[in-house]
């Protein structure tokens, strides 16, 4: 007999999980969080957090590039990656930290191991079997590596953290944003880097004008693209690591090998079958618009349902779902229509709503199209220049935006904003009639003039 009942179990301390947990406790219910690996899960440990240290390590390179323009004599010497990487595992270990304080301050108890649904309304973690009231699935994923023969000689993002470092010649496969912005790290801070992709080329989803600046952008910087290359084999040369395509092309030459072909859920082994929750073909666990799986009682938030995989979506599913269940909230749901991304590339990129061919195929002839491309003057005194631009895609005679995209310095920060407008229906004459902020990148996108059908 399962010795402790709670109201909540949650199986996962990543992103959803945590923010799903801590919500539910405050407003009363009795909470577990089971967790084998360190709080925080991908975000915090393997993600978006040690990535963003990165991404600001090689933002500083290019600014170093940058000084003479502004009249400094700096000379970059040396990169120190090991003593990055010791600050950046102290950071994350203050992280760790503070989760578990959170939880503790909440009441939510933390249960050390690996979790298996045993039953609808049972969990077991390590020895213990404990009773619950409800689950919440929030597994996550981690990175797929191909079944190919000599798979084994690369690595995954997970391992990119644990370089101590950096490997002068990087092949990365994929073409996802993991790879662009693990590629624009190593080729920021002095890696020849080749990014070999399926089909045509990085970032297939997004709009095509934010593809063309960006991979012209990476490959001026010296990344080369392996366009329609599929890996079908790797194997260790003399010469380094190297990886048979399917038409009989070879890439190699390489010290590193790096898998960022995608992502799986960590479903397996969690006893789904014996709650009788359903998986689709992938083992991603469907959920409808409630977060509630086919089992009554059993729900599902974040990476592990196969919906957009962000943190910030993670955490709002679990908050709302707990907004539902324990906060008197009947109708709290998350809207993932309109979710802002941003890519760290170098360039960075911003991007809300569809994109143009969505727009088209969604609103058909009612689609208008504006855009602009520039150089920031952030770059008008150097010798690198890169090119910025932004587009605003429209739909319907009222010109409501339905698309926001911006490439270019400053997009990072520059998109939150314009995604509340997105969301609360702004048309382009709101924006028309929004005054510029001079001067800046993003006041573009309130001054663009030029219209395409
Ligand atoms: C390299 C990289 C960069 C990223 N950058 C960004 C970014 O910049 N911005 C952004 O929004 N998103 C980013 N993401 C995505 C983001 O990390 C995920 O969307 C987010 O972490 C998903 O949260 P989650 O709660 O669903 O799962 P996770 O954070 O993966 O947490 C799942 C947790 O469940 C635990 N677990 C799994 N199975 C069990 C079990 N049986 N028992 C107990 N515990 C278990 C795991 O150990 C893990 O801690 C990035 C991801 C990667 C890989």
């Amino acid at each position: 007999m399962p010795e402790q009942h709670y109201d909540l179990v949650v199986i996962g301390a990543g992103s959803g999980g945590l923010a799903a947990a801590q919500r539910a406790a405050e407003y009363g219910a009795r909470v577990a969080v089971a967790e084998y690996g360190p709080l925080g899960g991908t975000c915090v440990n393997v993600g978006c957090v040690p990535k963003k240290v990165m991404w600001y390590a090689a933002e500083t390179a290019h600014a170093l590039e940058a000084a003479a323009g502004f009249g400094f004599e700096v000379t970059a010497g040396a990169h120190d990656w090991a003593g990055l990487k010791a600050r950046r595992d102290a950071y994350i270990h203050r992280l760790n930290g503070i989760y578990a304080g959170n939880l503790e301050k909440r009441g939510v108890t933390l249960l050390r191991g690996r979790a298996t649904l045993t039953g609808r309304d049972t969990v077991t973690v390590g020895d213990e079997e404990v009773r619950a009231g409800r689950v919440i699935i929030a597994t996550g994923g981690r990175p797929a590596v191909p079944d190919i023969e000599g798979a084994e000689l690369g690595i995954t993002s997970d391992d990119f953290f644990t370089l101590e470092s950096r490997p002068q010649r990087v092949l990365i496969a994929g073409s996802g944003y993991v790879a662009v912005e693990l590629g624009g790290v190593f080729d920021s801070l002095g890696s020849e880097v080749t990014i070999a992709t399926r089909r045509d080329g990085v970032l297939r989803d997004f709009d095509p004008l934010l593809r063309e600046l960006l991979m012209d952008q990476m490959r001026r910087d010296g990344i080369a693209i392996e366009t329609h290359a599929v890996p079908v084999a790797a194997s260790q040369g003399e010469d380094g690591i190297a990886l048979e395509l399917a038409d009989g092309r070879r890439l190699g030459g390489f010290d590193l090998l790096l898998w960022a072909i995608g992502r799986e859920p960590n479903t397996d082994g969690l006893g789904l079958e014996e709650a009788g929750v359903r998986t689709d073909e992938d083992g991603f666990i469907p959920v409808d618009e409630w977060q509630d799986t086919n089992v009554e009682g059993i729900h599902a938030i974040g990476d592990v349902t196969g919906r957009i995989a962000l943190t910030p979506v993670a955490i709002a599913a679990g908050r709302r779902l707990a907004d539902r269940l324990y906060g008197g909230m009947p109708d709290s749901k998350l809207d993932y229509d309109c979710v802002p991304t941003v890519i760290f590339s170098h360039p960075p990129i911003g991007t809300v709503g569809v994109t143009e061919p969505e727009a088209h195929a969604r609103y058909g002839d009612e689609v208008a199209v504006y855009e602009s491309r520039f150089t920031p003057m952030l770059y008008a005194m150097g010798e690198r220049k890169v090119p910025a631009a932004v587009k605003l895609v429209t739909a319907g005679p009222e010109e409501r935006i339905v698309g926001c995209h911006v490439i270019g310095a400053g997009a990072d920060e520059m998109l939150q904003g314009f995604a509340v407008a997105v969301r609360m229906g702004a048309t382009k004459r709101d924006f028309d009639d929004t005054v510029a902020i001079h001067p800046t990148a993003a006041e573009e996108l309130v001054t663009l003039r030029s219209k395409r059908q």
